[in-house]
């Protein structure tokens, strides 16, 4: 709550220019505020004379601890039949089991569906207790309204701790309107998350351009809510035995609550080249490549390897690849099985997008470049030089295992 002390309050208004929410006005002489105050503090900020305070109601600790359960938001894929969730969602089962068992309490898969088959098996089998099963024919496509209206209800009805959404465009898209629309706090694109002493959520992000990492409580009220990127987190083993109990949530859903409708559906893909979010291996340029014909070398290599062409940014910014093959911070979080850093200096914004790949190799001249502490093999020498060598090498290989099969 905004605390306005009108004895110290001048009627100055530069809180009220200061208001990118346009909830303070002047009313009979007096400082007043209106509903659409967020509590982001901009005006307290701004007053010269003290007069702006914000008071936080704290709950108790007794309000907090009835809210129970780690819930996983379940986006699933569009283009399978029977519907499947997206890879991430595992990657949530395996790290909110984690943190489900860390507070003792239900892992939930919170599954929005149209009105067709979805596979339910595959949740209990990455280690959720329970789905909670929203079915509706308005939710067969994903829609902002229509999903944000339903897991509110969600979240209103059965009061989870913690709500874990992909930072998927999807899950970046409605997460913070549920957040808002429910006043909760939402930590964004965590690279990390921990249940600490105080059975508090720890959320882990890159912070200032990735220079630090802050890590984030919601004291306040709950659920704790956060996104997180793909392939940050490992998929669980599959438990074929494992299963999950499944319960069915009434959605009351009109369509004249959905503002907006799917008209067509444009998939953009550049070129012939795989996605990099899936890929089991990447071969990633930086701006030590030289120039942009360089980079068939890169391709050359991946095509032997089964894999696919990555970058810094700094290769996105001269135009040599696509932003959609932009590994990091800015770009996209990648874990392959094999990650081929080649002319890549290392900075913590490119590292944070590659760190969860399985084993990395970096071929960069300068021994002291920053890429070196990340990988698991270090080549030090000159790229152009090495990688016709390496493509020559795996070229023999597979002739012999070819001659000897
Ligand atoms: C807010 C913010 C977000 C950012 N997001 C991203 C992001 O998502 N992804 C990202 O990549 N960057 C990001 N950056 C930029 C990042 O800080 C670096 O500037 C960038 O990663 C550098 O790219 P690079 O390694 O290709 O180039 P450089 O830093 O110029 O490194 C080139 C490397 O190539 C080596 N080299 C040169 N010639 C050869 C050769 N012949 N053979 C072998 N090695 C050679 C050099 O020794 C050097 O180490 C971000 C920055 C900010 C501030």
């Amino acid at each position: 709550m905004l605390i306005i002390d009108h004895e110290r309050c001048t009627a100055c208004k530069v809180c009220i220019r200061n208001c990118p929410f346009g909830a303070l006005r002047i009313e009979d002489g007096l400082l007043q505020v209106n509903e659409s105050c967020t509590l982001c503090g901009a005006c307290v900020n701004v007053c010269r004379f003290k007069a702006l305070g914000i008071e936080r109601k704290q709950a108790s600790p007794e309000e907090l601890a009835k809210y129970k359960g780690v819930f996983v938001w379940v986006e699933l894929d569009e283009e399978t039949t029977p519907r499947q969730p997206r890879k991430v969602v595992l990657e949530l089962l395996g790290k909110g089991r984690q943190l489900a068992n860390a507070l003792g309490e239900e892992l939930v898969a919170v599954v929005l569906a149209g009105t067709g088959e979805v596979d339910l098996q595959v949740f209990g089998q990455h280690g959720a207790d329970r789905v909670i099963l929203c079915r509706h024919e308005l939710l067969e496509t994903y829609s902002t309204d229509g999903f944000t209206n339903v897991m509110c209800a969600v979240i209103s009805a059965k009061k989870p701790a913690v709500v874990l959404y992909g930072a998927t465009p999807h899950g970046r898209d409605f997460a913070p309107r549920v957040a808002a629309r429910l006043k909760l706090g939402l930590t964004a694109d965590c690279t990390g998350l921990e249940i600490d002493t105080d059975r508090q959520l720890v959320q882990t992000r890159p912070a200032f351009g990735g220079n630090i990492m802050a890590s984030i409580i919601t004291p306040y009220n709950r659920p704790q809510t956060a996104t997180v990127r793909p392939n940050v987190f490992p998929v669980p083993e599959k438990q074929p035995a494992g299963s999950a109990v499944t319960e069915e949530f009434p959605v009351t859903l009109n369509r004249s609550a959905i503002r907006t409708r799917v008209v067509e559906k444009n998939t953009l893909v550049d070129g012939s080249e795989a996605s990099i979010e899936d890929a089991r291996v990447i071969v990633a340029g930086g701006r030590g490549c030289q120039k942009a014909s360089n980079l068939d070398l890169l391709r050359t290599l991946a095509g032997q390897l089964g894999g696919t062409l990555a970058g810094s940014r700094a290769i996105v910014e001269q135009g040599w690849i696509p932003h959609t093959r932009q590994v990091g911070q800015s770009g996209t979080t990648v874990g392959p099985e094999l990650y081929i850093a080649v002319g890549v200096s290392g900075a913590i914004q490119h590292v944070v997008g590659m760190s969860s790949s399985k084993t990395v190799i970096a071929i960069n001249k300068d021994p002291e470049a920053g890429i070196f502490k990340t990988a698991d093999l270090g080549v030090v020498g000159d790229a152009l030089e090495i990688l016709p060598i390496l493509s020559a090498l795996i070229e023999k290989e597979k002739q012999m295992q070819a001659a000897s099969s």
